[in-house]
C-alpha cells in the first residue's frame, strides 16, 4: 500500500496476456517453467490425459512441441510425433536407456559418433546391458554380430569422418527379421538426403543442433518411434532424468529450421563443386564425397541418397600434422571447429579431435591419418570458398 490507498501492490502476480484479435505471426517464446490449473479436477484430467494442458516445463512446453510437429513433418514421423530433448546425445541416450534393460544387447554400427560409441562402451555396461559393433557397410557382418540378447541396433547411414555409407535395406531387413527394432541417427544425412521411416526404421534420432537449427547457437536433440510405448518409455526416462530443452533454444532452432531446405541444397551444391576442385589439387592425395563415382560406396549412396550428396566431404592431404597445421592457418576465415551443420563451412581434424582418444595405428585403420580433414561446407559463394581452401592447400606445399 505504498500509495496511501487501500489497494495492496501488485508486483508479483502476473496480469493476463493481452488479448488480440490478430495472432503473432513469429511464434512467442514461452519460457514458463509452470503453468497453473483451474483446480484439482482440472489437473487430474491433464495428468490423465483428458484435457490437454501443460504443467512444468521439464514434462513439456509449447516451444518444443513447435519444434518436433516441423521436424515430425520432415521425417514423415508416425502421428504420435516426436520429442525434443536438450542434446543430440540426450536423444540417443534416452533411447538407450529407456529401452534396454540389463541383460539386453545393443549392436551398433562400429563407426558412430564418438559419444555414442562412448556410451554403448563405458556406461551401458554399469547398467549390465551389453555392446556389440559391427560394419553397417558390410550386411553379413552386421548380421553375425545379432545375439539372442540383441534389443535394439543403432545404425548412422553416413559415418564420421570417412562418410561410408551403412547397407541400410540389409539393416533394415536383418532388424526385421530378427524382431529388433532398429534406430537411425539420422544427423548427417537428414530427411533431406535419407527419410529413415520410409524405409522401415523404428526410430529416428537426430542431433538438431547440426543442420537442422544449422547455426551452431543451439544444443537439442529429436528422437520420434514408430511405436507408442516406446515412445513412451524414452518420454518417462527423459522426464525423469531431466533432458529437457530450453524454450529459447527450441525457438532459435525452430527459426533456423525455416531455411533448412535452403541452407542444405545450397551446401549440397557447393560440396559437390568443392569436392571436384579439391580433387585436382596438388598435395590432395583422396577426396571423399559420397556423390563421386569414385567413393567407395558410390553405388549405395546412388540408391539410397539419389542425387543428394550431402554437405559433408573429407579428404586427406599430404604431408602429415606440419600440413594439417599449415592448413587451417592459412584459412583463418574457415572456422577450424569440431562441429558439423553450421550455415557457413567449418573444418574439423579427426586426428586432433573426435578420433583423438584413437592410437595412431587404431586411426590408421579407419584410414584417418594426420593429414585428414573433414569439411562440413556452408552457404558461402563458391568461389570465396574456393579462394579460402585453395589458399590452404597451397600453404602446405612445404610441408610435402
Ligand atoms: C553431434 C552428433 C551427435 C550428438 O549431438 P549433440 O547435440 O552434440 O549432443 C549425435 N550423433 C551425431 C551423428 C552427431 O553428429
Amino acid at each position: 500500500m505504498s500509495d496511501g490507498s487501500d489497494i495492496p501492490d501488485n508486483l508479483v502476480r502476473r496480469v493476463g496476456w493481452p488479448g488480440s484479435v490478430s495472432r503473432a505471426v513469429a511464434t512467442p517464446l514461452q519460457p514458463s517453467v509452470v503453468y497453473a490449473s483451474a483446480d484439482p479436477d482440472q489437473l487430474d484430467a491433464q495428468y490423465e490425459g483428458r484435457l490437454s494442458g501443460f504443467t512444468y516445463a521439464r514434462e513439456g512446453h509449447p516451444n518444443a512441441d513447435v519444434l518436433a510437429q516441423k521436424i515430425d513433418a520432415l521425417e514423415g514421423a508416425p502421428l504420435t510425433g516426436g520429442l525434443i530433448l536438450g542434446s543430440g546425445m540426450a536423444a540417443v541416450s534416452a533411447v538407450l536407456l529407456g529401452l534396454l534393460k540389463a541383460g539386453d544387447r545393443v549392436l551398433g554400427g562400429n563407426q558412430l559418433y564418438g559419444r555414442s560409441l562412448r556410451l554403448m562402451s563405458q556406461d551401458l555396461p554399469r547398467f549390465g546391458i551389453g555392446a556389440d559393433l559391427a560394419d553397417p557397410t558390410d550386411a553379413e557382418a552386421f548380421r553375425a554380430a545379432i545375439r539372442p540378447e540383441t534389443r535394439l541396433i543403432l545404425v548412422e547411414v553416413v559415418s564420421n569422418p570417412t562418410l561410408r555409407i551403412a547397407d541400410m535395406e540389409a539393416i533394415l531387413t536383418i532388424g526385421r527379421e530378427a524382431g529388433i527394432p532398429v534406430a537411425v541417427d539420422n544427423t548427417f544425412t537428414t530427411p533431406r538426403g535419407y527419410r529413415p521411416f520410409d524405409h522401415g526404421a523404428d526410430i529416428v534420432i537426430h542431433s538438431v543442433t547440426k543442420l537442422l537449427a544449422g547455426h551452431s547457437d543451439v544444443t537439442l536433440g529429436y528422437v520420434a518411434t514408430r511405436d507408442p510405448s516406446q515412445r513412451q518409455a524414452i518420454r518417462d526416462f527423459a522426464v525423469t532424468t531431466g533432458m529437457t530443452p530450453s524454450p529459447f533454444d527450441c525457438w532459435l532452432a525452430e527459426r533456423g529450421l525455416m531455411s533448412f531446405h535452403l541452407r542444405y541444397d545450397r551446401a549440397e551444391e557447393n560440396a559437390a563443386a568443392l569436392a571436384g576442385f579439391l580433387a585436382g589439387q596438388p598435395g590432395v592425395r583422396r577426396v571423399i564425397y559420397p556423390g563421386r563415382s569414385d567413393h567407395p560406396d558410390h553405388n549405395r549412396a546412388a540408391g539410397l541418397l539419389g542425387k543428394r550428396g550431402g554437405n559433408m566431404l573429407s579428404f586427406e592431404l599430404e604431408g602429415g600434422r606440419a600440413a594439417a597445421n599449415a592448413l587451417t592457418r592459412a584459412m583463418p576465415d574457415v572456422a577450424f571447429a569440431p562441429t558439423l551443420g553450421d550455415i557457413g563451412t567449418t573444418l574439423s581434424h579427426p586426428a586432433s579431435s573426435s578420433h583423438r582418444a584413437l592410437t595412431p595405428e587404431g586411426r590408421a585403420a579407419l584410414g584417418i591419418s594426420e593429414g585428414f580433414f573433414r569439411v562440413s561446407v556452408g552457404v558461402e559463394d563458391i568461389d570465396l570458398l574456393r579462394r579460402d581452401i585453395g589458399a590452404g592447400i597451397k600453404a602446405t606445399a612445404l610441408s610435402r
